[in-house]
C-alpha cells in the first residue's frame, strides 16, 4: 500500500516522498482515512509508531482543502490546536508540521512554557493556523488575553494518558471549555486506564477507534541486555560500555534530576561527551542538547523519563537505563526510543541487587526473560544487600502514574 491511495493532496504526498517514507506505517493507515473523513477519532498508540504523521497529514489536508478567511480587519483565526504533554514534543510535532506542510500555505506555532512569553504574544499576531502548546502555557496565554480559541476546527490531543499522568487533567478541562462545541476531536494514547476512558467518553463523538499493536513491547528489532553490577561500579561499567562498544548516539535513563547531572559528569571528565537533560535545565540548554544529539555530536544524552518522553531521533541506536525505572510501564516507554520505524536498536539497563524486583516485574510486563551479561571485573558482589531505592526528590510516596509531576505544570511554567 502506498500512501497516494489515502486521499492525501498532491501538495502534501510530495512532502512525504521527499521525507523519504514509502509506505504508510498501521497506525498511518487507519488514522488518515479516518480523520479525512471529518470524524472523531481514538487511537491506542505511542510513540514509534509513526502516530504523528498520522494526524498531522490529514489535518494539512483538512486545513488546507477549505480555507477560512479573516474579519476584513486583522488575520484568520487558528482553526487546528495540538495539545501534547512536553516542550521536546511539542517541538517535534511542529516540526513535523512545518515539514508535511511545506508545500502548503498554512502557518504553524510552538507553545511551550520555559520561555520568554512576549516573543509567543508577537507571533500571535500574525497567522497560525495550527498551534502546538502545551497545556499550563496555553492558559497563561489565555489567561493574559493574547490567544483565541474560538475559531478551533480540530483538537488532537497527543499523549493523553502522559498529559494525565503529568496532572494536566484540570488544565485540559479548562481548555476544552474554550473550544467551540462543534468541532473535530482526535485522541491519541498509549495506553487505556478509566481515567482516559472517562476523557474520551466526554470529549469524542461516536469516535473511529484504532488500536495498534504494543510495539515496544514485542518489537522483535530491539535486543534487551542486563548487566549485573554493583550500584557503586555501575559508572565506570557504563564509561567501559561505551568506549568498548564504541557507541555512539547513547541515551541514558537516570531516575533523578541530580543523577543526570551527575553521571553526565562523569562520563564527560572519562572522555565521552555527554549532556544532561532534564526539567530543571533552561529550554534553551535543553534544545541545545538535543539537538547536538540529533546531529551526532553528542555522544551521550543523559536524560530523565518525563525529559526524554517523546524524543524522536530516528534510528537512535542504544537506550542504556542506568537506573531501572520503578515502574515497568517506564521501561517500554523508553525502549520506545530505539528501533523506532522498523529500525534495529539496543536496550541495556545496568542492574544492581537493589533492583532485581524491579527486574522481575518488567519482566512480568514485557512478558520475557531479559539475558544476562557479566562484565569481567564488574563481577557483582553476592553477599551484596538491597538497600531501598532514593525516590527522586519531592516525592515521599513510591513513584506511580498518579504522583509524577511534570515540569511543565503550574510551578514552573
Ligand atoms: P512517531 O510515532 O510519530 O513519533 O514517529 C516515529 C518515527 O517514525 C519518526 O522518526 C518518523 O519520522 C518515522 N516515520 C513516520 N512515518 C513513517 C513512515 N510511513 N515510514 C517510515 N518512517 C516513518
Amino acid at each position: 500500500m502506498t500512501f497516494s491511495t489515502l486521499g492525501l493532496s498532491e501538495a502534501i504526498l510530495r512532502a512525504v516522498s521527499e521525507r523519504g517514507y514509502l509506505e504508510p506505517t498501521p497506525i498511518q493507515k487507519q488514522a488518515i482515512p479516518a480523520v479525512l473523513s471529518g470524524g472523531d477519532l481514538l487511537a491506542g498508540a505511542q510513540t514509534g509508531t509513526g502516530k504523528t504523521a498520522g494526524f498531522v497529514l490529514p489535518i494539512l489536508h483538512r486545513l488546507s482543502n477549505r480555507t477560512v478567511k479573516g474579519p476584513s480587519e486583522g488575520r484568520p483565526p487558528i482553526r487546528a490546536l495540538i495539545l501534547v504533554p512536553t516542550r521536546e514534543l511539542a517541538a517535534q510535532v511542529e516540526e513535523s508540521v512545518r515539514e508535511y506542510g511545506k508545500h502548503l500555505k498554512l502557518a504553524s506555532m510552538t507553545m511551550i512554557g520555559g520561555v520568554n512569553i512576549n516573543p509567543q504574544i508577537t507571533r500571535l499576531r500574525s497567522r497560525v493556523d495550527i498551534l502546538v502548546a502545551t497545556p499550563g502555557r496555553l492558559l497563561d496565554h489565555v489567561q493574559q488575553k493574547t490567544l483565541d480559541l474560538s475559531g478551533i476546527e480540530i483538537l488532537v490531543l497527543d499523549e493523553a494518558d502522559r498529559m494525565l499522568d503529568m496532572g494536566f487533567i484540570r488544565d485540559i478541562k479548562k481548555i476544552l471549555a474554550l473550544l467551540p462545541k462543534t468541532r473535530q476531536n482526535l485522541l491519541f494514547s498509549a495506553t487505556f486506564s478509566d481515567e482516559i476512558k472517562a476523557l474520551a467518553d466526554g470529549l469524542l463523538n461516536n469516535p473511529a477507534t484504532i488500536e495498534v499493536a504494543k510495539r515496544n513491547a514485542t518489537a522483535e528489532t530491539i535486543s534487551h541486555k542486563v548487566y549485573p553490577v554493583d550500584r557503586d561500579k555501575k559508572r565506570p561499567l557504563l564509561a567501559r560500555l561505551v568506549k568498548d562498544h564504541n557507541w555512539h548516539q547513547v541515551l541514558v535513563f537516570t531516575r533523578t534530576k541530580h543523577g543526570a547531572n551527575q553521571l553526565a559528569e562523569y562520563l564527560t571528565k572519562n572522555g565521552i561527551n555527554s549532556l544532561a537533560i532534564h526539567g530543571n535545565k533552561s529550554q534553551a540548554a535543553r534544545t541545545r542538547a538535543l539537538s547536538e544529539f540529533k546531529d551526532g555530536s553528542l555522544q551521550v544524552l543523559v536524560a530523565t523519563d518525563i525529559a526524554a518522553r517523546g524524543i524522536d531521533i530516528a534510528e537512535l541506536p542504544h537506550v542504556v537505563n542506568y537506573e531501572l525505572p520503578n515502574v515497568p510501564e517506564d521501561y517500554v516507554h523508553r525502549i520506545g526510543r530505539t528501533g523506532r520505524a522498523g529500525q534495529s536498536g539496543e536496550a541495556v539497563s545496568l542492574v544492581c541487587v537493589d533492583e532485581l524486583k524491579l527486574l522481575a516485574d518488567i519482566e512480568r510486563v514485557i512478558k520475557r526473560k531479559i539475558p544476562q551479561e557479566v562484565v569481567p571485573g564488574f563481577e557483582p558482589d553476592r553477599n551484596a544487600k538491597p538497600e531501598p531505592i532514593m525516590k527522586p526528590r519531592g516525592q515521599g510516596r513510591p513513584q506511580n502514574a498518579a504522583n509524577r509531576r511534570n515540569p511543565d505544570s503550574r510551578a514552573r511554567r
